[in-house]
């Protein structure tokens, strides 16, 4: 689809929702999902941030960043002087993978047409990839988090700038990276500053 394009006149958050709601694209993951997770968050917001699919807590209670991780992330966002309510959280898959396993690449061509019609809804002016899976979809790109961090990309022809950060969960396991993230986070900051 073309990039941020305005969405269709018949396109709709709730038709989008209840599409997710009902979708079986991927057996596995709509059998042993316990329910879909679309995102949550502000439909005018200005930071869309994306991350890789829901975890065991997420997957209960139907949004995206409710765990351990999440709260580190709301911590984050603090840090820079948001609250969740002012950006929008989604993620590339809307159901969990067994275990928290990676997504599987049919599973993320099956699923990101979805994440692409929020996007056409929400017409970012920021966009946060919360780690590797997110930042590969994004960016159509193979590099390591190292070589994406650290700088600012545009998404695709769209002219929205796209930031890369570690995703929160990876920070739990390695905490010494967070000062890594705040570097980040200021990053994230400033762009939002020249909005
Ligand atoms: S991950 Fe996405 S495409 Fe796959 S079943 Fe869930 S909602 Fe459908």
């Amino acid at each position: 689809m073309t990039e941020l394009s305005t969405p269709p006149a018949q396109d709709s958050w709730e038709k989008l929702e209840a599409e997710v709601a009902a979708c079986q694209l991927c057996p596995l993951l709509s059998q042993s999902r316990t329910q879909h997770v679309f995102g949550t968050g502000n439909h005018k917001a200005d930071l869309v941030i994306v991350g890789e699919a829901p975890g065991a807590n997420e997957d209960l209670q139907g949004k995206p960043f409710v765990g351990r991780a999440g709260q580190l992330l709301s911590e984050m966002l603090r840090a820079i002087g948001l609250q969740r309510d002012d950006i929008f959280i989604t993620n590339i898959l809307k159901s969990r993978p067994p275990n928290n396993r990676d997504p599987k690449p049919e599973e993320i061509a099956n699923c990101t047409p979805f994440l692409e019609r929020q996007l056409s809804l929400l017409q970012p002016k920021l966009m946060v990839a919360l780690g590797r899976i997110a930042a590969h979809y994004l960016l159509d790109t193979n590099e390591t988090m190292g070589k994406l961090r650290g700088r600012q990309f545009t998404f695709r022809n769209t002219g929205t700038p796209l930031i890369v950060t570690y995703h929160p969960a990876y920070l739990l396991r390695s905490p010494s990276q967070k000062k890594e993230s705040y570097k980040d986070l200021l990053l994230i900051k400033q762009a939002l500053d020249r909005l």
